[in-house]
């Protein structure tokens, strides 16, 4: 495994870590989910990532309750919560967003959920048009102070909304955000490659990167259609299909396009779109999803890749991205 700082932070983690959304709790069980982790661990993986409404927070508890099964030395592994939407259908208003009232009693029931004393990392889902900044802010700070998380970051916040936070914890002296959680594989850069340039340099902060393969599309699999089993059918996730396959065929024939450059370096596709994730500098990790062992096993593969990709076959993907 290789370790990636997060940004300028002296926190390390793996280049590659595991997350649980959809996953835990849904299509992965007890059992699947400790084989999973234990994989992970054994290969080095020191991050794993989770949510309040993963699941309504039964995937935080399968991952708690694992983990602590497990009995892995605490101080060799990191996990996350995220705080926005809610561990409830339809929450109350003070059930969700990030007001004060919610980032700490999110905090606190993720902590019961993940059996642990603190969260190594803590990020806002989404930013929440009806608090202030500040307030978030500070709510964030609070709990750095009180030992009950570690590092905060956002995930999915405008370029400006991190700025503004940035400003604001400079000024009253509040701990600030050290990482975003975006989106990045081969078919959504912008957002991290232009709209944060600029975050980089100016707070160095780092990233944990979500959808390394767009939900399975860079695997290939939605090639021929949808496999009966995937994410695409699964129930309450209808919504996902449409952003992951597009609305017309582009997104496909992007992905056909590429495979002839995975078969070419002797690797999969999925394997492909993980490592040149990771050509990236500010990519701290690349969070894997898997609903399955082997799939996880695969992935992990991913970064014996990483070596081979030079600039040439850089150039080449760039080439194919940019066919219209
Ligand atoms: P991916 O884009 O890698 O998608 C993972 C899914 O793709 C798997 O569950 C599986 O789905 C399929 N898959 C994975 N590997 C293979 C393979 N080798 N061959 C074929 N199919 C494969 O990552 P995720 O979207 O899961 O994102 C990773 C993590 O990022 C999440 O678990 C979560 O922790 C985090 N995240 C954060 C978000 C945020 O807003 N902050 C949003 C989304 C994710 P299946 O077998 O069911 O088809």
């Amino acid at each position: 495994m290789q370790y990636r700082r997060v940004g300028k932070s002296g926190l390390q983690l793996s280049a590659l870590s595991f997350g649980a959304w959809v996953t835990f709790g849904q299509q992965v069980g007890r059992s699947q989910a400790r084989d999973m982790l234990a994989l992970a661990h054994d290969r080095g993986v020191n991050f794993f990532d989770n949510a309040e409404t993963y699941n309504n927070g039964v995937a935080e508890q399968l991952m708690g309750d694992v983990l602590a099964d497990l009995r892995f030395p605490r101080d060799s592994y990191c996990v996350s919560s995220k705080v926005f939407f809610g561990a409830v259908d339809n929450p109350l208003p003070t059930q969700r967003g990030l007001s004060r009232k919610h980032v700490i009693e999110a905090c606190h029931q993720a902590l019961q959920r993940l059996r642990v004393e603190h969260l190594d990392l803590y990020f806002c889902h989404r930013p929440d048009p009806d608090t202030p900044i500040g307030e978030t802010v500070a709510a964030m700070d609070t709990l750095i102070r009180q030992g009950k998380v570690l590092y905060w970051g956002t995930s999915e916040w405008p370029a400006d909304a991190i700025h503004e936070a940035h400003r604001i914890a400079r000024e009253n002296h509040l701990y600030a955000p050290v990482v975003e959680q975006p989106q990045y594989n081969l078919l959504h850069r912008e957002r991290v490659e232009v709209e944060y340039a600029l975050l980089y340099e100016a707070y160095g902060m780092g990233t944990t990167i979500w959808s390394p393969l767009a939900s399975g599309l860079l695997s290939g699999k939605y090639n021929d259609g949808v496999p009966a089993d995937s994410r695409l059918t699964q129930p309450g996730y209808e919504w996902l299909r449409e952003s992951v396959l597009g609305k017309g065929q582009e997104r496909l024939d992007k992905v056909r396009a590429l495979q002839p450059i995975a078969e070419e370096l002797g690797s999969s596709l999925a394997q492909l779109s993980i490592a040149w994730c990771l050509l990236n500098p500010h990519v701290s990790t690349v969070m894997l999803g898997a609903s399955r062992r082997e799939q996880l096993e695969h992935n992990l593969d991913a970064l014996a890749l990483l070596p081979r990709l030079d600039e040439t076959v850089a150039t080449r993907i760039q080439e194919v991205l940019r066919t219209d």
